[in-house]
């Protein structure tokens, strides 16, 4: 399974709550995983660089607002949406919750859909095509729900690898991609593929962006990787 599916990590140690949330995203089409404690949460957001995180504030050992605050303090972590979820309504809580970072704050008990609605939106803004949304850059679009792209308005035909890595690049314009990154993305972690794969499917990419006489929009950034712009 590639990492093009948005994964959200579930923090509840209550088992019942915390499988309701799992059967219900993974219907949604996420990859979900899951932690019982603050601990394994805290070694599971560094590990699994999860899309997004779906925060309990009362944990045994480490409580939420404090994994927020590590979350939102290490750089490398900073922009994943954290929703903090709880059964404490007074509005001090919430505020507390918002200052530590995160990103929006949800009263137990909650409705589903809601929820559902929330994570979707704090997706939006981060993994765009991942909830349907299209990506556009210069004259360039990319409809992620009928996996089509146009540039200048004519339509190209792209292969399922390159579709996956125009997304990936369309999502973070100028973000620089190293190869291992994107091999994760696109490819999957799991997946072995030689790191020139990459620059072979980039290859491809270029042309067909190419193919309408356009300019090369993909930039190669020597030792680093590839960006877009
Ligand atoms: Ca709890």
């Amino acid at each position: 399974m590639t990492q093009m599916q948005p994964s959200v990590l579930v923090v509840e140690d209550e088992p019942a709550q915390r499988e309701v949330l799992v059967y219900n995203l993974e219907r949604e089409g996420f990859r979900v995983i899951k932690a019982g404690d603050g601990n394994e949460a805290v070694l599971l957001v560094d590990e699994e660089r999860p899309d997004l995180v779906l925060l309990d504030w009362m944990l045994p050992g480490v409580s939420g607002i404090e994994i927020c605050r590590q979350i939102k303090m290490k750089p490398s972590l900073r922009q994943t949406p954290v929703i903090m979820l709880s059964a404490r309504s007074e509005e001090v809580d919430k505020v507390r919750g918002l200052e530590t970072g995160a990103d929006d704050y949800v009263v137990k008990p909650y409705s589903l859909a809601e929820l559902l609605a929330r994570v979707k939106t704090q997706l939006r803004r981060t993994r765009p095509a991942s909830v349907g949304e299209h990506l556009t850059y210069d004259d360039i679009m990319l409809d992620s729900g009928t996996h089509r792209v146009y540039r200048s308005k004519q339509e190209l035909k792209l292969g399922p690898t390159e579709f996956r890595l125009l997304t990936t690049l369309m999502e973070k314009p100028g973000r620089v991609w190293s190869r291992e990154q994107l091999l994760d993305r696109v490819w999957g972690r799991d997946v072995y593929v030689d790191t020139r794969t990459v620059d072979v499917h980039v290859g491809r990419l270029r042309k067909a962006l190419k193919c309408t006489g356009a300019d090369d929009p993909i930039r190669t950034v020597r030792g680093a990787g590839y960006a877009l712009g």
